[in-house]
């Protein structure tokens, strides 16, 4: 069988019985594939595996990708850290953002929104165990966050994307406990049905903590080389 194929099915195997061992659907995970590093030939072969989702960290190599396979029908993901003056870029060329950290962002983001595309589905990145030199608001400040973000007329509020440090299963614990907390307090909040977490080493924990989109890179495309 073909590597790829072999990798995606591995992966989309053990979501499943992740899945199984929670009791949960396994159509409630979906598989983000993160092709960062990877070249655009690449991403095409994943796409014939069947993958449609893709999560890319850098603009300007995403942009690249975006460019070359525009024939296909994917759905791009930004999950890079999102600057102030990058987000019409992003605006006009992600279906997704899920670094999204502070209310000036999400505005700039509303505003930049090309008005014949849908709203762009943002996640609120949330520094979940409280990590020194790792982006993402506070838990505390979420809900004034949600408060704002749900107020902006070109984005979908989806939910919350976090990086915890390796082995920290509390930390999606925690996240999935605040992801709960923000559906009780908002419930005309239709949109709030994300819980981005888990990558290739931790996804089992993820989606047994409640993750809703596991975002696996090294599982899928292999070691990454940046040189
Ligand atoms: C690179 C990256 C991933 C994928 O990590 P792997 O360990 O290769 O699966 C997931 N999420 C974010 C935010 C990343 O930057």
């Amino acid at each position: 069988m073909h590597q790829f194929l072999k990798a995606r099915q591995d992966v989309l195997t053990q979501i499943a019985q992740a899945c199984q061992t929670a009791h949960r659907n396994s159509d409630d995970v979906q598989l983000l594939a993160v092709s960062k590093t990877h070249p655009s030939t690449a991403l095409e072969e994943m796409y014939r595996c069947g993958q449609r989702a893709f999560g890319e960290n850098y603009l300007q190599e995403a942009l690249q990708k975006i460019a070359d396979l525009k024939s296909l029908e994917i759905e791009w993901h930004f999950i890079g850290h999102v600057q102030r003056n990058k987000t019409k870029l992003l605006a006009e060329n992600f279906a997704w953002v899920h670094g999204v950290d502070r209310l000036i962002i999400a505005q700039r983001l509303s505003t930049q929104r090309p008005q014949d595309m849908s709203p762009l589905n943002i996640c609120i990145q949330v520094n979940i165990d409280a990590q020194e030199s790792k982006d993402g608001c506070q838990p505390n400040e979420v809900m004034q966050l949600v408060e704002d973000m749900s107020q902006l007329p070109n984005i979908h509020l989806r939910g919350l994307m976090v990086i915890p440090a390796p082995n920290n299963r509390q930390a999606f614990k925690d996240a999935q406990q605040l992801f709960d907390k923000v559906k009780e307090n908002y419930p005309t909040l239709k949109t709030w049905d994300t819980l981005s977490m888990g990558m290739s080493g931790d996804l089992l924990d993820a989606v047994q903590a409640g993750s809703t989109m596991v975002r696996v890179g090294t599982a899928l495309f292999g070691q990454r080389d940046y040189h």
